[in-house]
């Protein structure tokens, strides 16, 4: 528990505190987020607390990720409940910056990490991927931070973030954590808190099913990407209230199309759930 958690929507100030404790010698990890943390953001930021001297943490609805008919205006806020949470896992500064402290009137700039950021959740999101990067971009630089920390649930955010490093030569080390899950399987999200019935809710569930059937057939030795989507797709179309964005079978540091599951390869898919729309994923590595 942090008693003295800074909170700030300054990035002057975040600047002088970072200044302060890289003088020091001391290591700064970030963890780049949305708000409305819950146990997925949690495990984010005790890993940082852990291997950090200082942890950074932002919560920012990002405007330049949201699409025009996305949800930028209802997405959930509740920054009060953030903090506390920021707080008790110990991290040492919260950044809360408006949209305007960010991007002023006149921002220019973008980031854009080609082939990666059209594919999988950027067919439907044609500008997400350009916008996060960019974010990421300016906290990675207003935080010097030496580690920042992503989470797997969002794998091709991962994959682009990380390959944006390397094209780059940033020097930050981008650190993956695994998924968090409720006990019945549902991929922890601040977006679940749109399954507003107990039928949505028990509907999600689909998508966790149908990794575990991959998994399941992998372990049993099949390694083509085509009949492990089929089946996955066969057994979310039993279920009524889900409609299938996607379901594709990649590599895992480039995001290319794959036929034989050879090297580590991610299998993500987004599937709507009545309106609301989830993604899940999975990584299977050689075995
Ligand atoms: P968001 O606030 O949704 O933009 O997420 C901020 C960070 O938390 C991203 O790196 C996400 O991948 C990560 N995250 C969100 N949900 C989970 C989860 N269930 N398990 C692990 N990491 C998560």
């Amino acid at each position: 528990m942090n008693e003295n958690l800074i909170q700030t929507s300054s990035i002057e100030t975040v600047k002088q505190y970072v200044k302060e404790w890289k003088d020091s010698g001391a290591t700064i990890g970030l963890v780049p987020t949305m708000g409305f943390l819950h146990e997925g953001h949690a495990s984010l930021i005790a890993r940082a607390v852990e291997e950090n001297d200082y942890v950074i943490v932002s919560d920012f609805v990002n405007p330049i990720q949201f699409g025009p008919t996305e949800d930028l205006e209802t997405y959930p806020r509740d920054f009060e409940a953030d903090c506390h949470l920021v707080a008790q896992m110990g991290a040492s500064l919260i950044f809360h910056p408006t949209p305007e402290e960010m991007y002023g009137k006149d921002f220019f700039t973008h980031i854009y990490v080609d082939e990666m950021s059209q594919k999988l959740c950027g067919e439907s999101r044609p500008i997400h991927f350009q916008g996060v990067c960019t974010v990421c971009m300016k906290l990675f630089h207003i935080s010097e931070a030496n580690r920042a920390y992503f989470g797997q649930k969002d794998a091709q955010q991962l994959a682009i973030i990380r390959r944006m490093v390397r094209d780059l030569n940033l020097n930050i080390e981008i650190v993956g954590c695994p998924i968090i899950r409720e006990e019945d399987g549902l991929a922890k999200s601040s977006r679940n808190t749109y399954l507003k019935t107990k039928q949505e809710r028990e509907a999600a569930l689909i998508l966790h099913h149908a990794l575990t059937k991959a998994l399941e057939m992998y372990e049993d030795g099949e390694r083509r990407a085509s009949v492990i989507l089929e089946a996955m797709t066969q057994l979310i179309m039993t279920e009524p209230l889900a409609t299938i964005d996607y379901i594709q079978a990649v590599a895992w540091d480039s995001l290319q199309d794959i036929e034989v599951i050879e090297e580590p390869v991610l299998i993500a898919m987004a599937v709507k759930v009545g309106p609301v729309r989830l993604i899940d994923n999975m990584i299977l590595d050689r075995a």
